[in-house]
């Protein structure tokens, strides 16, 4: 069988592991901070300038994380206070310790607009529990009533915690195109959506580096999703722009620091192949939906394993993602019986096609991140 090169080259042959840093530029320091999932890292930034340390990304909650950051405090600092705190984007394995490290510095929070927001509210969505919104929503993608009990009562090791420090009551907004100065080094301001309402990254020109969050990963692909909260979004699109966007505005040369796996050159490689992913997954989901079809139909072609508990969510919510992309393109169309959607292709040439395209493979599980 011949192999495919992977167009992508991993420069760091180390990870700088848990409780300490590894310089990969100068003045930019990557860490490692614990995820309790077969993802089980996240990657954070240390950015140096004269009067001190530019935090990006902070780590999950709780006192694992809390604890590496303090040996990180006390050992990789060099006697320089932390002055800023910036999140990419909202999700808890970003934001978890936001709250300590600006207490424990009296530092600033730096975000974009919708991600402070949608964060502030994120614990108190989590602690909603169901409503009859969030039943409508699993009901018609075709989700057994029972399941949603379950849901219910299944917390998430995400979530906030009461004895957790609250995401700071201010903040420093950031927006795409503003530029950050840290030190020598000027930082530009890329937004991005699909994963996350207005994802930062930060992009230097003179270091040839990108900050990309979870807007660009290198192995994994980032949850893309409809929620409950917003059932008829469609973030696929923004998700597909973006990526073009980036496209536009990023140089193949540079070297990509992402929140998840390696370090990574190739950025224009990859952003093609998250393109091309999504776009086979939609093709995929078209030819299926010769016969009509329910969300939790399509489950099976998308993911090897069976989907349970979280799991399923996240599915569903990819999967919706995916159908309402479709929709908004015209291939693909909804109808509502008896309170289930069912979804059915436009093009009458598809049923007539002999052979179906060929496909990736189907992912395993969907992402958690
Ligand atoms: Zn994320």
């Amino acid at each position: 069988m011949a192999t495919v090169q992977d167009p992508l080259v991993y420069p760091f042959e180390n990870t700088p592991g848990f409780g300490s840093t590894m310089e990969v530029a100068p003045g930019v320091y990557w860490l490692q901070m614990p995820l309790p999932m077969s993802l089980n890292h996240i990657n954070l930034y240390l950015l140096e300038g004269e009067k001190g340390w530019t935090v990006v990304d902070t780590g999950i909650r709780g006192p694992e994380t809390r604890d590496l950051w303090n040996d990180i405090f006390d050992q990789c600092l060099f006697g320089k206070p932390v002055i800023q705190i910036l999140c990419t984007h909202m999700h808890p394995d970003h934001t978890g310790q936001a709250g300590f490290i600006s207490e424990r510095w009296q530092a600033p929070l730096l975000m974009s607009y919708g991600e402070y927001y949608q964060a502030r509210v994120m614990g108190s969505m989590m602690r909603d529990g169901g409503n009859w919104q969030m039943s409508e929503y699993f009901v018609r993608a075709g989700v057994a009533p029972d399941f949603l009990e379950k849901m219910r009562e299944a917390r998430s090791d995400f979530a906030p915690a009461p004895e957790d420090q609250p995401l700071p009551a201010s903040y420093i907004r950031l927006c795409d195109g503003d530029t950050l100065q840290v030190g020598q080094h000027t930082w530009q301001i890329i937004t991005g959506n699909g994963h996350s309402p207005e994802h930062v990254c930060l992009y230097s020109k003179k270091l040839r580096l990108l900050i990309s969050g979870d807007q660009i990963l290198p192995v994994i692909t980032s949850n893309v999703s409809v929620q409950p909260t917003e059932p008829f979004a469609n973030p696929m699109l923004g998700w597909l722009e973006s990526h073009e966007k980036f496209k536009r505005l990023l140089p193949n040369d540079i070297l990509v620091l992402p929140a998840h796996n390696a370090p990574f050159y190739g950025v224009q490689e990859r952003l093609q192949q998250l393109i091309d992913h999504h776009e086979d997954r939609m093709l995929l989901i078209e030819e299926n939906c010769v016969e009509p079809l329910r969300a939790i139909d399509m489950l099976g072609f998308l993911f090897k394993r069976e989907l349970e508990n979280h799991s399923l969510f996240m599915g569903l919510g990819e999967c919706i993602a995916h159908i309402h992309c479709l929709m908004g393109r015209n291939r693909i169309e909804r109808r509502l019986e008896k309170n289930v959607y069912t979804y059915r292709s436009i093009d009458p040439t598809l049923s007539e096609r002999a052979h179906p395209s060929h496909h990736e493979e189907p992912d395993d599980l969907p992402q958690m991140v």
